[in-house]
């Protein structure tokens, strides 16, 4: 707690006393922390592959004779940094932006069917999913029309998708439903795949998170894909919830209010 304290000498001409007033700084405090932490896990983000382009093109530089082979096999590796680089930053420009568009509070709303935004998705995956031989399948029992940013739910609905097959192996089956519960439209994505340990589930959301960081780094994660999602759930006044079992799968859902 953080006090101030004024002398009350002008209030009451004979009475002189000391007026206390207490801020709570606890909020204040953790922000600040919070924020820290995460400009300390955004530039280590970036150091990685930037210290490996740096390494690898200066050795190029150096060694102008190297063998056509190694050569070949540095270019590689400041490419895959690059995209990396590329990827890291591209995601974190769209949280930012999705948390302004949080705080004014007047996103571009159309009304309009979610099986757009849901076709598109599957779209733009398949080719990955294709490449292990997974199935997407989506039960879409009826046509749910309500008010959502229908970019955003694409890109929530891609960064699922792209999990459920990142964490998945061949020959296994996704299923995205979408149905009405209450007063909620709720959108699931459920994998086949290698499951979430419990201890975990809470942290998922939070940014730069990720169970195995080396798993996710060789699969092209960059560790803001579900903090992207649960804030595009949270800018349609939604949540996001996941279940899992290990070895069994994971159910990422998107639960947001029909009436926004
Ligand atoms: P990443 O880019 O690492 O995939 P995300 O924010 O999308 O980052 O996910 C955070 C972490 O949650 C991942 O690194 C992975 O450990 C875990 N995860 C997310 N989705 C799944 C899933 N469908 N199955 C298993 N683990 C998952």
């Amino acid at each position: 707690l953080f006090a101030q304290s004024a002398p009350l000498l002008d209030i009451y001409k004979n009475k002189c006393g000391t007026l206390v007033v207490f801020n709570d700084i606890t909020k204040l405090k953790e922000f600040e922390l919070q924020r820290k932490e995460f400009v300390a896990n955004v530039s280590h983000e970036l150091r990685t592959p930037l210290t490996a382009i740096q390494g690898f093109s200066e050795t190029l530089i150096e060694f102008p004779d190297l063998a056509q082979e190694k050569r070949a096999y540095f270019i590689d590796v400041i490419h895959t940094h690059s995209i990396r680089l590329e990827s890291i930053i591209e995601n974190l420009l769209s949280l930012s932006k999705i948390e302004k568009e949080t705080e004014i509070d007047e996103i571009d709303f159309i009304n309009e069917s979610i099986t757009l935004a849901i076709s598109n998705a599957i779209f733009l995956c398949k080719d990955k999913a294709l490449k292990r031989n997974i199935k997407i399948i989506l039960h879409n029992k009826e046509e749910i029309k309500f008010k959502h940013n229908s970019a955003l739910i694409e890109q929530a609905i891609i960064n699922l998708l792209n999990n459920a097959i990142k964490y998945s192996n061949g020959n296994s089956e996704i299923t995205i439903t979408v149905m009405k519960q209450n007063n909620d439209i709720k959108i699931s994505v459920a994998d086949q795949g290698s499951g979430i340990p419990e201890e975990h589930l809470t942290r998922l959301f939070e940014r730069f998170y990720r169970v195995d960081k080396a798993r996710s780094r060789q699969l092209g994660g960059t560790g803001l894909g579900l903090s992207i999602v649960k804030h595009i759930a949270l800018a349609h006044k939604g949540t996001v919830t996941v279940s899992s079992e290990i070895n069994k799968g994971s159910v990422f859902s998107l639960i947001l209010p029909l009436k926004y």
